[in-house]
């Protein structure tokens, strides 16, 4: 018997439809209707549908990736069953699918997808994005390359993928690295693979961590803030290798010196945060402040995995050995 691909709907612009009162798009396809959309999947292999939620991507939450991502492991872990797909909104999709990549324990792929046209527009994508992803899913080819993001016939490492244009169909992409392959008329064709996959399966998550984005001449006020406020950790987007100003510098140290864990990341679309310069706000400085380098992941994908990391330990030390990996 072929093994199965189980699908698991979240929501997001796929399963919209216009809403004549509202004016917008809202949620309004169900799981099935998804699926029944999609008539050559018939073709690809025997698919399961489980409804998650229908919710749009901007709803999305580490508590509820935390549920989705328990409830695909256990998926996965069926036999008969050769991968999992996760249909969700563009908006938030590349947290959800670091959060997958790094927690699910699988060599079965799951591959997320989803779409920029509602079922109700004209060229939907989402029935297209549907079937690839599938596809993909049910590859031998795809297994052990962690979560994949599968849009656009385009198949993209969580790790790498981001979502690029408010409005264009091509609108993810790996930037410096490209897709890891892609799903041809008759067949799923692989490139490369990602290089040693991280794992943090932690049996709950601390989930406030916020993210902020610096600018020229931010100061400390948002850091005090967060500091009154007790958070868990911040994740800060700094500037080229990861400098920040004089005035945002003192409030990190702040934070650490606090007991706050503070990650510093890059605005930049590639490389890593280094400790290049050591002026006023350098990562040189901010190193011996004791802040954790990000390595070369966004700061969307740095929060979501120093809420995973949070689940594990506090330590400091500890903390600052599950970034800047490949
Ligand atoms: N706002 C939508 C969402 O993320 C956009 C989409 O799905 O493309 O749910």
């Amino acid at each position: 018997m072929k093994e199965k691909v189980i699908v698991f709907t979240t929501g997001g612009t796929i399963a919209m439809r216009h809403d004549p009162v509202s004016g917008g798009a809202v949620p309004a396809v169900s799981g099935p209707e998804l699926i029944k959309a999609v008539p050559p999947l018939a073709d690809v292999c025997p698919v399961e549908v489980r409804e998650f939620s229908n919710i749009p991507s901007p709803h999305m939450t580490p508590r509820l990736m935390l549920d989705l991502a328990r409830k695909v492991e256990e998926a996965l872990a069926e036999p008969n069953v050769s991968g999992a797909v996760i249909t969700h909104g563009t908006d938030t999709l590349e947290e959800s699918a670091y959060f997958m990549d790094i927690y699910i324990d699988s060599d079965k792929p799951v591959c997320l997808t989803a779409a920029m046209r509602s079922a109700a527009e004209t060229s939907a994508d989402g029935p297209m994005n549907i079937l690839c992803a599938v596809r993909a899913a049910a590859s031998p080819l795809a297994r052990g390359k962690g979560a994949l993001v599968v849009l656009n016939e385009e198949i993209h490492a969580a790790r790498e993928v981001t979502k690029t244009h408010s409005a264009n169909p091509k609108t993810f992409a790996s930037p410096f690295w490209g897709p890891l392959g892609y799903v041809d008329a008759d067949r799923v064709i692989f490139r490369r693979a990602p290089l040693e996959p991280q794992k943090i399966h932690p049996t709950e998550i601390d989930d406030k961590v916020f993210l902020i984005k610096l600018f020229a001449g931010a100061d400390d006020t948002l850091f005090n803030f967060l500091v009154e406020r007790k958070v868990s950790g911040i994740v800060v987007e700094g500037f080229g290798r990861g400098n920040v100003p004089p005035g945002a510098f003192k409030g990190m140290k702040h934070a650490v010196d606090s007991g706050i864990p503070v990650v510093i990341t890059t605005r930049c679309l590639g490389g890593r945060v280094l400790d290049v310069y050591a002026y006023d706000g350098g990562v040189k400085r901010q190193l011996e402040a004791g802040v954790i380098l990000g390595g070369e992941i966004n700061a969307q994908k740095a929060r979501i995995k120093l809420i995973l990391a949070l689940g594990m330990t506090r330590d400091h030390e500890k903390l600052a050995e599950y970034f800047d990996k490949p």
